[in-house]
């Protein structure tokens, strides 16, 4: 073990803030794999390997926001007012300015969606207008030439100049970047991405994230358990997690409670991007995961942090950083990323408790931002909403608690309140319940009517 390592013994338990914070200062420094070019649909939860720029002005023309007419803003200062129509634009025509050039005097009627008229400078709702018949608009009052043969309209509201359009480039201006590389493609990115013309984009490889379950008592879903055997969910929920968070899990095959097949599993785990261990890593005899890591030399970050569930969690590294020189020998001053040959490049690893709600909740407080920044992405700071508390909880300090509860009410109203759980093994309590409260670790009891924060699933 080099000196820079710290081993499983000295490696601290943190506070669940220092133990996050640890975790994004790692996940800042990881570089994502290869950049792989789908098809954009196929590109959602994937995370963006290119920066996405607007091919056009957005909009590409002045668009009117309202269905109504295109005027000049000087002609409706007094109100009410007539205008003659001299013709009708909807969204997709594109007005010939030999025909639609507005004078004084002069509207055009517009839909929504609709490429402004030359010399307009506002959109009236059709709301605030009225059609008027050719009679009517023949009243002398209104016995000019320029109304002749043409339709007239009443406007009894007056607009401003820019009023109910949205000018030409105001959104995105062509050539501005809209979404950039590091961003986790969602619906509404997916929209911009296509507004751009970007049928196949550029997204990161997912990374292949290793799933290891150990315990003799584990056995595989698809056999009959003994009495008193469990079947393995852990391996199910992270993969679900990881495919979730951006990553591709590979499951492995379960790991006993015996050193060496141990060892050799975890070495397999670790030629993946990032190795995920679940159970072995409490303080009982035969939890042996440290002790597996700590004989491939690992580098310990922390073995415990101070939450409930998932207080064991362990966080670290196998083998070296991959260097980085300067390739003297170009001018140039590219640098060049090699492995030094007689090392492997760092694997993060987490050690997981066992009890399948921690395995959860403990995935998505630590392994989640890691696999997030292999998967490409910048690491995001972890924010809690608030729900108001429906009734008083009691609890014992010194962790912080992420307890499964019950998120309801409605719109505006969001209410929580803990779900009944028989503690961190309870899986079937994560079927009543649909988020975690999160208590500091310095309440005793919180109040109904408080707002409390929560962690959404
Ligand atoms: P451990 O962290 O190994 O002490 O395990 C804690 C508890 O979680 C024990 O009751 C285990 O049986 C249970 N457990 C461990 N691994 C799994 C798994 N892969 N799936 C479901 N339960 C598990
Ligand atoms: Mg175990």
């Amino acid at each position: 073990m080099s000196s820079s390592q710290t081993p499983a013994s000295a490696a601290g338990v943190l506070s669940f803030e220092n133990a996050r914070h640890l975790v994004e200062e790692h996940a800042r420094k990881v570089s994502p794999a290869t950049v792989d070019t789908v098809d954009l649909l196929l590109a959602l939860g994937r995370i963006l390997a290119e920066e996405i720029v607007a091919d056009r002005d957005f909009p590409p023309f002045d668009r009117a926001t309202r269905d109504g007419y295109a005027v000049r803003s000087e002609d409706v200062s007094q109100v009410p007012t007539r205008l003659a129509v001299i013709g009708e634009l909807k969204a997709g025509r594109l007005p010939d300015p030999a025909t639609y050039t507005i004078a004084a005097g002069q509207a055009v009627a517009i839909m929504t969606g609709a490429p402004l008229p030359p010399n307009a400078d506002a959109v009236v709702m059709v709301e605030h207008t009225s059609l008027l018949r050719q009679e009517a608009a023949n009243d002398a009052r209104y016995n000019d030439a320029k109304y002749n043969n043409a339709e007239h309209v009443e406007v009894r509201r007056r607009v401003a100049a820019g009023d109910n359009f949205v000018p030409r480039g105001s959104e995105a201006r062509a050539g501005q970047p809209l979404l950039q590389p590091g961003q986790r493609l969602d619906h509404s990115s997916i929209a911009i991405a296509a507004s751009a013309g970007k049928s196949r984009v550029k997204v990161f490889r997912r990374p292949r994230v290793a799933v290891l379950s150990t315990g003799d008592e584990v056995v595989d879903i698809s056999t009959t358990p003994g009495p008193s055997e469990i079947r393995n969910s852990n391996s199910y929920s992270l993969a679900a997690q990881v495919h979730t968070a951006g990553g591709e899990a590979v499951q492995l095959p379960i790991a006993p409670d015996e050193s060496r097949r141990l060892r050799a599993l975890i070495e397999e785990g670790l030629r993946c991007d990032l190795l995920l261990l679940t159970g072995g890593v409490s303080m009982g005899k035969y939890d042996l995961v440290e002790q597996a890591l700590a004989e491939l030399n690992a580098e310990f970050y922390f073995t415990g942090a101070e939450i409930q569930p998932g207080r064991p969690v362990v966080f670290g590294s196998c083998g070296a950083d991959t260097l980085v020189r300067f390739a003297s020998e170009s001018s140039s001053d590219t640098r060049t990323r090699v492995s030094a040959p007689h090392l492997q490049p760092k694997k993060y690893f987490f050690g997981l408790p066992g009890n399948p709600v921690s395995t959860i909740v403990t995935f998505e407080l630590f392994a989640r931002p890691m696999i997030e920044a292999l998967a490409g992405m910048k690491p995001q700071p972890l924010t809690f909403p608030r729900a108001r508390l429906k009734s008083e909880i009691r609890t014992k300090t010194g962790l912080k608690r992420f307890l499964p509860a019950v998120l309801s009410g409605e719109f505006e109203n969001a209410e929580v309140e803990l779900a009944r759980w028989q503690g961190s093994g309870d899986i079937a309590a994560l079927a009543r319940s649909n988020c975690y409260v999160v208590i500091p670790p310095d309440r005793e009891r919180i109040n109904a009517g408080e707002w409390v924060p929560i962690l959404l699933r």
